[in-house]
Parts: structure tokens; C-alpha cells; sequence
């Protein structure tokens, strides 16, 4: 049987920019020896495997601000990287509806071996970032990329972008009323979802218990469809964050 570690995607590692863009579902991937967690492709392609379009929309976000960004290259059905390690959702038995057979009865060894191979090398990865960026005396601003379906349980979601914020909502307000202010779309504000640090990890971990700052976004998935809109996208956000 092959070993398939799955490294985590590194961009712009020596980046000057004052971000670091994390994407914790950026892949859809399943490693060979889980054999597609007895799932047929068009259900790896829905958005219970990744966070369809979030990607593109980071791969851009890190060029434009020479920043560097941490992709996860294994899907979330494989391991949740922005979930506790004690979560139940941590290695999905259902997904929105769908039962995701290869990660029924895992038994404590199988859950050991996800865990080793492909939640701590990203976290690894993006700690690793951090502390270099420290060591040399760089500043840094944490943003966690996400993307979000257009309905759920048949509800659209009018909002094309979202921030997920928590108690300090220092970088968020700005950002929020910035991102309003051409006063053409609507922008969700802890819609919907809040940054919950019982819930979330990669942000509550890597940022808050730094006392950095950071913000969470999500990018509604029908409006991040391919390269061109990914990068549109990428550039609003980023006007904002100037
Ligand atoms: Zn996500």
C-alpha cells in the first residue's frame, strides 16, 4: 500500500505582504488508500468534499498582496483541519445529507492515522509560517478563506461575501462597512456563519490564541466560478483590506 502524506500547499512562504491567507478546504482530494471513501465522483465534486472556488480565490489573494498562503491539499471528507481534534464532525460520518462510507466505525487507529498524515502537516505548515514570520520581526494578519453554497436546504443566501468575526471585531467592522459601502450587494455579518471558537480551529488556534489580528471569509460558491471571477472576487476583497 502507498503512503500519500499529501503535503500541505505552501505559496509565497518568504512573502513580503503583511497577510497570511489560510485555506482550510481548499482541496477535494482523497488520498489513493482511502479509495474514494466509497464515494462516487459526483459527489467529490459537490461541496461537502472542499470549499469549491475558495482556491483560486486565495492562490490570487496571495499574489496580489506577495503574501504568503497555506492551501490544505486533502479534502475535508478525509479530515476537517478547521474542526477540534475531539469534534464528531472532525471526520464526517454524513455530510449534507450524504453518508460518507469510508469514515463509518473508524476505529481510534484509522482516526490516528488521518490525524498524523493530514491535519497536523497543515497546521505544522502554517505554524511553521508564523513563527519564521515572528523570528524575522514581520507582522502578520491572519485570513482564513472559505466559500459557501449559494442555498441551503433549498434557502438561497443573498449574501455574495461573508465575515465570520468573534469578540474582536477590530479588522472585521471596517472591512464589513468597506465592502458595503459601493452599496451594490449584500454582505453577511456573522451570516451565516460566527467565527465560534468551540467550533472553529485553524483561526481560534493560530491567530486568537496569538493575539493576532485576522478575519474569516466566505465567498458564495456560484459567484468564484472559474479563474476570472476567483480573481474579480479576490481583488474587491482585497481593496478592502487596503
Ligand atoms: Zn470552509
Amino acid at each position: 500500500m502507498t503512503v500519500d502524506l499529501t503535503e500541505p500547499r505552501i505559496l509565497r512562504p518568504q512573502g513580503t505582504g503583511r497577510f497570511v491567507f489560510l485555506c482550510d478546504h481548499a482541496s477535494n482530494y482523497i488520498p489513493a488508500e482511502l479509495h474514494d471513501l466509497g464515494l462516487p465522483a459526483s459527489e467529490l465534486a459537490r461541496h461537502i468534499a472542499w470549499d469549491i472556488g475558495a482556491a483560486g480565490v486565495t492562490e490570487a489573494l496571495s499574489e496580489i498582496f506577495d503574501s504568503p498562503a497555506i492551501l490544505c491539499n486533502t479534502s475535508r471528507l478525509v479530515i476537517d483541519c478547521n474542526r477540534h481534534l475531539d469534534a464528531s464532525d472532525l471526520i464526517p460520518e454524513v455530510s449534507d445529507g450524504t453518508v460518507i462510507p469510508g469514515n463509518l466505525h473508524l476505529g481510534e487507529a484509522a482516526k490516528a492515522i488521518r490525524i498524523g498524515r493530514w491535519f497536523h502537516p497543515y497546521h505544522a505548515a502554517v505554524e511553521a509560517v508564523l513563527l519564521e514570520r515572528e523570528a524575522r520581526g514581520v507582522p502578520s494578519i491572519a485570513v482564513s478563506v472559505h466559500s459557501m453554497t449559494a442555498s441551503l436546504a433549498g434557502i438561497p443566501r443573498p449574501w455574495k461575501i461573508a465575515l465570520s468575526s468573534h469578540l474582536d471585531r477590530s479588522l472585521a467592522d471596517p472591512v464589513l462597512a468597506a465592502l458595503r459601502r459601493p452599496g451594490d450587494i449584500e454582505v453577511g455579518d456573522n451570516q451565516p456563519y460566527d467565527l465560534d471558537p468551540e467550533v472553529d480551529y485553524s483561526v481560534p488556534f493560530h491567530a486568537l490564541r496569538r493575539g493576532l489580528p485576522h478575519l474569516q471569509v466566505e465567498f458564495r460558491q456560484d459567484e468564484i466560478v472559474d479563474a476570472t471571477t476567483q480573481r474579480q472576487w479576490a481583488l474587491r476583497f482585497a481593496q478592502t483590506l487596503k
